[in-house]
């Protein structure tokens, strides 16, 4: 596995790739990374002849008052990591090679961003959706690879996609669980022990609720409140919200049919998580 922190570099690099006619996919992350990144690494790695995975942890996602500086990074560690999955390049550039000059152009994300997450993190699909736009554009990939665990996120980059007519392919992977199914997240080791314990009632609600509704329950209303019920019981964690959606274009839902989000976050002492589930109604 090639180690480039250049833009130019690694254009260099996947110049030859697509001159060889190779299909290149695509692993946007910003690293620290456990089993749910190997997995799109791995499920990459299995549909094309060449991997790139960055790893950037994008000061433009992160609000003033965010966890920008603390984020966990260990280049290191990662990239071992990355390396056992077989992916080929792991593109890690600093903060002054994606950003030399202060930006004057934004991707602007719509009502989509402004829901949910975006509703507590302005300006972060913006971001995201500026970020990863920039990404596109250096490696250019067929497909790229994104997590369901971060499902708003999933929706504003193919609504990008659509948009911008950008030639890629997304492909959405499952979320990766502990086996007491908390949410894998980099964020995890800011959780105290009690707290970890207590995260367990994140995705056990969750499933809680999935069952609910599978058995015929049609009101959001109901199935919200019981998850709050069952957070605020069980765990010290603030709720910011408990939602439930459309599942294709983020807007609220009131009685419950087709396909839901039902997707939540909460803020532990020093880590704000995030989980979601989808629900297929008949
Ligand atoms: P991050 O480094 O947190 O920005 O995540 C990079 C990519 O990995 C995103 O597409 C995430 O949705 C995905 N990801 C993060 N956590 C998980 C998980 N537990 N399971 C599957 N994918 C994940």
């Amino acid at each position: 596995m090639k180690i480039i922190t250049t833009i130019s570099g690694l254009r260099k690099e996947l110049l030859r790739v697509r001159q060889r006619g190779e299909q290149i996919g695509f692993v946007p992350t910003m690293g620290y990374f456990h089993e749910g990144h190997l997995s799109l690494m791995r499920r990459a790695v299995s549909d094309n002849d060449v991997t790139v995975v960055s790893l950037f942890v994008n000061p433009l996602q992160f609000g003033p008052k965010e966890d920008l500086s603390r984020y966990p990074r260990d280049l290191k560690r990662d990239a071992a990591m990355a390396a056992t999955t077989g992916v080929d390049i792991l593109f890690a550039p600093s903060v002054t090679e994606m950003y030399p000059e202060p930006l004057a152009t934004f991707v602007e994300v719509g009502k989509q961003g402004d829901v949910l997450c975006g509703a507590f993190r302005p300006g972060h699909f913006k971001g995201v959706a500026t970020v990863v736009l920039k990404l596109l554009n250096i490696v250019l990939p067929g497909r790229m690879y994104l997590g369901q665990k971060d499902a708003q996120q999933v929706i504003v980059i193919k609504k990008m996609v659509r948009d911008l007519d950008l030639p890629v392919k997304i492909v959405v992977c499952p979320t990766l669980r502990e086996a007491d199914g908390l949410a894998m997240s980099s964020r995890n080791i800011f959780l105290s022990p009690t707290e970890r314990m207590e995260a367990r009632a994140l995705s056990s609600a969750l499933e809680r609720a999935r069952q609910d509704i599978l058995r015929g329950e049609t009101s959001a209303r109901k199935i919200i409140s019981k998850i709050k019920k069952l957070i605020s019981v069980g765990t010290s964690a603030t709720i910011e919200y408990i939602e439930m959606t459309d599942a294709t274009d983020l807007m609220p839902v009131r009685r419950i049919s087709g396909d839901v989000l039902v997707a939540l976050a909460v803020r532990f002492s020093r880590a704000r998580l995030i989980d979601n589930t989808i629900v297929r109604v008949k």
